[in-house]
């Protein structure tokens, strides 16, 4: 039931009925409303806080998730980066260096900013930022990989030459001489066997028995084979690449042709005593731009350390060639 109120007027000295105006009841309700929407709001803004709902709990799990995730990514291109540095140490310090090439600058690694992102901690990063670390990392890594990849393309390049610079190097002793009893006069300054005077033995003498195998001592092709009346007597020059020619004296017999592609190991001749020559030998020279080397030098396919040090004895003994 409403109630209806009264006031008395004084102007017309009589109780007259309330009339409150629209004005009033407007703004009544509107007050109302608005403390219950305030109050409303209130109430959302605690429950949401202290009462997380069920999507929003499984936002959150998701999230922690995802930032877990993040951390094993890290952690995975940190692994990564690694065994990459040792790599690259490795080439730098053993292949490159093997190869007398010039170690790769760092900056050609594109190393630049691994170290700071290593530096930053996961849990401290928003995830936009941890997707800009892990992204720039990632950058990172792909740059070096090509860098890498691209110096053991160039090393490949050095293997394939140094093969082929090796196989021409002579490398072996040009007869069998397991026990080193076969070597007899060394290079250098030594009495001439015929003319009983020092002179120059441009290089190494292996008396063997007639008919021993003469071994080429490495890849080339032959350039002479035979007898040109030069004191060598029958003989074989080998021509071997990279400035290297090898000559082998005095053969009883030659098998090797001019012009024959020679492997190293393979039989070239038989020693005998042709030319100048006091009895059976081979007398064996290597020669590099012209010039006569030391042939006790190039066995080292052959020799252990030791065998190599009492070669060099051998080798010294300042007696007399055979020519
Ligand atoms: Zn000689």
């Amino acid at each position: 039931m409403k109630k209806v109120k009264y006031f008395y007027n004084t102007n017309t000295l009589r109780y007259e009925k309330l009339v409150t105006p629209l004005r009033v009841k407007l703004l009544r309700v509107f007050s109302f409303l608005a403390a219950v929407s305030v109050a409303g709001f209130l109430f959302m803004q605690i429950s949401y806080r202290y009462f997380p709902s069920a999507n929003e709990q499984k936002l959150h799990k998701e999230n922690n998730r995802l930032k877990d995730n993040y951390s094993i990514l890290n952690e995975e291109i940190k692994r990564m980066n690694q065994s990459l540095r040792e790599i690259e140490k490795r080439d730098n310090q053993v292949y490159r260096s093997i190869f007398e090439a010039n170690p790769l600058p760092d900056s050609a690694r594109a190393k630049m900013i691994e170290k700071q992102a290593e530096d930053r901690l996961i849990a401290s990063l928003s995830e936009d930022e941890l997707n800009t670390s892990i992204i720039q990392q990632i950058n990172t890594l792909r740059n070096r990989l090509y860098a890498q990849t691209t110096s053991f393309t160039a090393i490949e390049g050095m293997v394939k030459n140094k093969e082929a610079l090796l196989a021409a190097t002579p490398a072996i002793q040009p007869v069998s001489n397991k026990e080193l009893s076969r070597l007899a006069s060394g290079f250098g300054y030594r009495i001439d066997p015929v003319y009983k005077t020092t002179k120059f033995h441009a290089g190494l003498d292996f008396a063997a028995p007639q008919g021993t195998p003469i071994y080429a001592t490495a890849d080339g092709t032959v350039t002479l084979a035979g007898n040109t009346g030069n004191g060598y007597g029958n003989h074989v020059v080998i021509n071997h690449g990279y400035g290297y020619e090898t000559l082998y004296g005095h053969m009883v017999r030659v098998k090797a042709r001019n012009g024959q592609k020679i492997r190293r190991g393979e039989v070239i001749g038989w020693v005998g005593s042709t030319g100048k020559s006091t009895g059976p030998h081979l007398h064996y020279e290597v020669h590099k731009n012209g010039r006569d080397l030391d042939p006790i030098y190039f066995f080292y396919n052959d020799l252990s350390p030791e065998e190599f040090d009492r070669m060099l004895k051998i080798a010294a003994t300042g007696n007399q060639s055979f020519d």
